[in-house]
């Protein structure tokens, strides 16, 4: 573990090196080394606080408002908002009066910024609060978003952005009424071993991509949870894990499918899955030539995204976890800096608002709307048996 974050250092103050040269940036305060605990994989050193990022308002931080304060929330988000450069935690919505308690304590958050889903509008009226934060299950996200909106703040919201197109379309047009940004949780969208494999793809560093193999699922453990009821999930492994192979074989190619393909595994467990998939594969095809072949499980785990090109491959595994993801190559590994994804992320997001400018169109609500378009394609692909043409769906 020691050699890892070591090399990791190295790497990144390398990288850094050749950056801060090639750009004429200061050293000092560069890439601020920290420890933060991963829930799968033990403590890992993590270079956070990049002052390549620049703001055009110096010092000044949004504040962010968690709703919903489950696993996420507790265990990813308000630990990588100790470390933001853009961004700070001002206030919580919980359902959960002892979170509440816990929190305020914890994270030094006034009472006047703590709401409950009943008296969620008068957020409105907080000057204290810029952006609020999605952090619900999928069937509560079109609601809070647009009720966010409404009360004139910018929105980040998790993935998936919603379980039907309809509300993604209800959710963009609110915050376009409102005058207010939608960014959706794609962290990966902010990580340097995704941001490598993206312009592998589509730069065709290796040649065209020929094929794609995208993959992630994991066991899945309490069998009350609401990830299995399909009326506040949507589905099984593809609403939640699923998106990310999904997001894989786009980002790789740069291309939106124009065909997909989908079969539903049989349930060794139908009393646990009876609402929802155990586990499902679906293929699709792109415009360019490449296709992809992708599994998403709760039954048992994989996370790997591999592209074979004309003149090579490439390859993260992990591929979509909070990291450190690992890649190489047909050439050899791939280096990176390893940073927290969550303050990476929501850095990227709240900088761009700082700037005044529009947020990138691949972590929009734009993209949330395209992944949500091919969620419910693969459903109907699996349920008919038919191959679906997505130029005509
Ligand atoms: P949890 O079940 O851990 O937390 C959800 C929270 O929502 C609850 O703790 C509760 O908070 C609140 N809530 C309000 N109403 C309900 C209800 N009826 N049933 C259950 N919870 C309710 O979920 P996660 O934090 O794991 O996931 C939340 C969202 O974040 C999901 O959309 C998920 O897909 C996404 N996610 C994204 C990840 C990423 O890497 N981008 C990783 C993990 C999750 P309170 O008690 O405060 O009201």
């Amino acid at each position: 573990m020691k050699n890892q974050d070591y090399n990791s250092r190295r790497t990144f103050l390398r990288n850094l090196g050749a950056g801060a040269s090639a750009l004429s940036l200061p050293l000092a305060g560069f890439g601020e080394t920290l420890t933060y605990q991963n829930e799968h994989t033990g403590i890992h050193s993590l270079v956070t606080n990049l002052d390549s990022i620049r703001s055009s308002q110096p010092g000044r931080k949004l504040g962010i408002a968690l709703v919903g304060l489950g696993s996420y929330s507790k265990n990813q988000l308000a630990p990588a908002l100790q470390q933001t450069q853009y961004c700070r935690l001002a206030g919580i919505v919980t359902g959960t009066p002892a979170k509440a308690t816990e929190w305020m304590q914890k994270y030094n958050i006034p009472k006047e910024n703590v709401y409950d889903y009943k008296n969620f509008d008068r957020i409105a009226d907080n000057k204290d609060i810029d952006v609020i934060y999605v952090v619900l299950p999928n069937s509560m996200h079109a609601e809070y978003v647009i009720k966010a909106a409404q009360a004139g703040k910018h929105v980040i919201c998790e993935k998936p952005m919603a379980i039907y197109p309809k509300e993604c379309q209800a959710m963009i047009d609110a915050c376009k009424k409102a005058n207010k940004q939608l960014a959706i949780g794609y962290r990966l969208h902010y990580e340097p071993f995704t941001k490598e494999v993206m312009r592998l793809g589509q730069e065709k560093v290796f040649g065209a991509v020929k094929f794609i193999e995208s993959s992630d699922g994991f066991r899945s453990g309490d069998p009350t949870q609401w990830r299995l009821k399909k009326s506040m999930a949507g589905g099984g492994p593809l609403m939640d894990v699923g998106i990310y192979a999904i997001q894989g074989t786009r980002y790789i190619t740069g291309e939106e499918p124009i065909t997909v393909s989908a079969q539903f595994a049989p349930k060794t467990d139908p009393v646990k899955f009876k609402d929802v998939e155990e586990t499902m594969f679906w293929q699709f095809e792109f415009p360019g030539g490449a296709v992809s072949n992708s599994t998403t499980s709760y039954a048992a785990g994989v996370e790997r995204l591999y592209a074979s090109c004309e003149k090579g491959w490439f390859e993260l595994s992990p591929a979509f976890g909070y990291g450190p993801l690992k890649g190489r190559t047909s050439k050899g590994p791939i280096e990176m800096p390893v940073v927290n994804h969550q303050a990476a992320h929501m850095d990227g997001v709240c900088k761009d608002l700082l700037d005044g400018k529009q947020l990138p169109d691949h972590v929009t609500g734009a993209e949330g709307l395209r992944d949500v378009t091919l969620l419910q394609a693969i459903y109907r692909a699996a349920e008919t048996g038919r191959k679906i043409n997505l130029k005509k769906a």
